[in-house]
């Protein structure tokens, strides 16, 4: 397998891809899709060595970044949009969950094969020793406890009977049966022991003093699907807390001043940006005016949160009687946006950029 010319390939086209200024969210549709795509055959009947693996990943990490610096945390970034992550494909993962489907599809006696009986009648003749699928029996042996191997050997091990093997896979803390799993479930199964949570929105759990379910449903509003792309980036780095403020440019050397660029009288850290500073009065006030009239029908005892900065900042998390959520939240994803965007223009002279 020519790993070096397959390697050549995918960085020219995302040398290509990276000229169309496409948002994070495209990016990773781009990786996952018509980079990584490419590798799932091959992988699926072989393996790849470990500096190719490394290589590939880096690549595709890089790309979604923009060859900027990395704002999310790599182990963060290919878990599920529910936990904050962009489920970015990991190779590996996909690798090891095409290899247990595999296995499943190998055990499962209801399904039918030529594939099957080759396998049997290569596996019979390593070291001519005629073994089958004892070497798959073996090779599972040598991975589990040793109380269960004696378990095996003294109460369950009798070569005269037909075995059927059943082997269940925690996924999501529930146990399935390996022969019923898909790819898809078996790939998260085996990406929930790479996966990290996210360090951003640390923050707004504290602050706000949320649960992770609650967390959860603010993820799905982050990635509403009709929302603009522009704006589900700036949502999406905003709960990591990852928006380039005065105050983290400084540190990085990239501003001299920690003021904010819009009053020019405090120091611009994220809750400056969207919800102290002087200059936004107005706005907000419009704002306010205008959820007044979208919670106008709503006889809940919540509405005091109209005003509140956590709605502005994560959106609306719960469903409440006589308001549409989904408008609303667009309605607050908008507003971020434009907060946002009057800023780098003041920031930037009139250069559009975001
Ligand atoms: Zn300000």
């Amino acid at each position: 397998m020519n790993w070096k010319n397959k390697i050549k390939k995918v960085r020219s086209l995302l040398n290509m891809w990276l000229q169309r200024q496409l948002t994070l969210q495209g990016r990773v549709t781009v990786v996952n899709t018509l980079m990584l795509s490419r590798f799932w055959y091959t992988l699926f009947v072989t393996s790849m060595p470990e500096w190719a693996y490394l290589e590939i990943k880096r690549l595709c990490v890089n790309f979604i970044w923009d060859n900027r610096s990395h704002l999310v945390k790599c182990s963060s970034i290919a878990d599920e949009k529910c936990k904050g992550g962009l489920q970015l494909s990991d190779i590996k993962c996909k690798m090891y969950a095409f290899r247990l489907k595999y296995i499943g599809r190998l055990i499962d006696d209801q399904y039918h094969v030529l594939w099957k009986d080759i396998f049997k009648y290569f596996a019979s003749k390593i070291y001519g020793m005629q073994l089958g699928l004892e070497i798959l029996y073996h090779c599972l042996l040598s991975i589990i406890p040793d109380e269960w191997k004696n378990t095996i050997d003294n109460n369950v091990h009798h070569r005269n009977i037909d075995r059927t093997i059943d082997i269940s896979v925690l996924i999501k803390n529930v146990p399935c049966d390996l022969k019923s799993c898909n790819v898809k479930k078996l790939y998260q199964c085996v990406l929930e022991d790479i996966t990290e949570e996210p360090i951003g929105p640390i923050i707004w759990k504290k602050l706000y003093a949320l649960d992770e379910a609650e967390l959860c449903k603010i993820w799905k509003y982050v990635y509403e699907f009709w929302k603009p792309s522009k704006m589900i980036e700036l949502d999406y780095k905003i709960m990591h807390n990852c928006v380039f403020t005065n105050v983290k440019l400084k540190k990085i050397g990239l501003s001299d001043s920690e003021l904010c660029d819009v009053c020019h009288k405090e120091n611009e850290d994220i809750m400056h940006v969207f919800i102290n500073c002087d200059e936004l009065e107005d706005f907000h006030d419009y704002l306010s005016a205008l959820l007044c009239k979208i919670f106008e029908n709503c006889d809940s005892d919540k509405i005091s949160l109209v005003q509140s900065e956590m709605l502005l900042l994560n959106g609306l998390r719960w469903k409440m009687k006589g308001v549409n959520d989904l408008f609303l939240n667009f309605v607050l994803s908008v507003a971020r946006f434009c907060i946002f965007r009057r800023r780098n223009l003041l920031k930037n002279g009139h250069k559009m950029y975001i």
